[in-house]
């Protein structure tokens, strides 16, 4: 069974779509492109994750200008900066779209809390993954149900446990396709992309925060530092991730260490 993934929210349909065919078109072509080659396969409902950071911004402007149907969502995990809401609400009113929120359970979150204490993701790897589970994997779960694409933000070089990502990849515990349009993009790319088209940036990128999580739980990085070194600052590489990006296998996404420590 997949670490994270409560089997209740794990389907048992396989995607309809070829991952292949999509990741075939998608390697010939830019991002523009990318999403024409969407349209083309007229796939079922098609869902966008975003948490606002510099990829999911220069994406939401590339879905709003490419008219593809998709249903944007957010994982409002109750613990993201006051940035994070400012941008939310900015970006819905210069896109005129609604970006949905999907929030953890109420029970299960209380009791979290309640025994681990409102900070309690501190504590222990365990604690950290159990706090993800409910704020963040949980709702996900709801939020690509029924879904058949999954359109993330991934880039290949934001760590190394995402250079073994595709464009188009099974996600084989939520039964469908996860494609990653700006798998090949770098971060110089997507800022001078957001500049060009005037995309509404989270002010905090400017302050050092690359990648951007939950407040508690991102801190700013110094030159040189790995894009995701701010995140889980306080775990090793190991647990870098929060089970929202698994592989073909149905578990999180790792890196090669990682992968001979476990
Ligand atoms: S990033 Fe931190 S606060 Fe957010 S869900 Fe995970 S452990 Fe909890």
């Amino acid at each position: 069974m997949a670490a994270g993934i409560p089997a209740s929210i794990r389907p048992a349909k396989a995607p309809r779509l070829d991952a292949a065919t999509l990741q075939q078109a998608f390697a010939g072509t830019d991002a523009a492109g990318r999403f024409a080659a969407l349209r083309a396969a007229a796939p079922g409902r098609i869902v966008f994750t975003t948490s606002f950071g510099l990829e999911d911004q220069v994406l939401t402007y590339l879905i709003v200008e490419s008219g593809l149907p998709v249903d944007f969502v957010t994982l409002d995990t109750g613990r993201l900066f006051p940035e994070v809401y400012a941008l939310w609400a900015q970006t819905e009113a210069r896109y005129g779209i609604v970006i949905a929120p999907f929030y953890p359970r109420n029970d299960a979150l209380q009791l979290f809390v309640r025994q681990n204490g409102i900070n309690g993701f501190y504590g222990s790897r365990d604690a950290r993954k159990g706090c993800c589970d409910i704020r963040k994997v949980e709702p996900l779960g709801r939020a690509l149900a029924g879904a058949e694409i999954w359109i993330t933000g991934l880039r290949a070089d934001q760590s190394a446990a995402r250079g073994g990502a595709a464009f188009a990849e099974v996600d084989a515990v939520r039964g469908l396709l996860k494609v990653n349009p700006l798998l090949d993009w770098s971060r110089d790319e997507a800022l001078a992309f957001a500049k060009a088209n005037a995309v509404p940036l989270n002010p905090l990128h400017g302050r050092g925060f690359v990648s951007i999580g939950c407040q508690p739980c991102t801190r700013a990085i110094q030159p040189g530092e790995p894009e995701r070194a701010g995140r889980w600052w306080w775990e090793d590489d190991a647990a870098k991730e929060c089970g929202l990006h698994v592989g073909a296998d149905g578990r999180p996404r790792r890196s090669a260490s990682a992968e001979a420590q476990a």
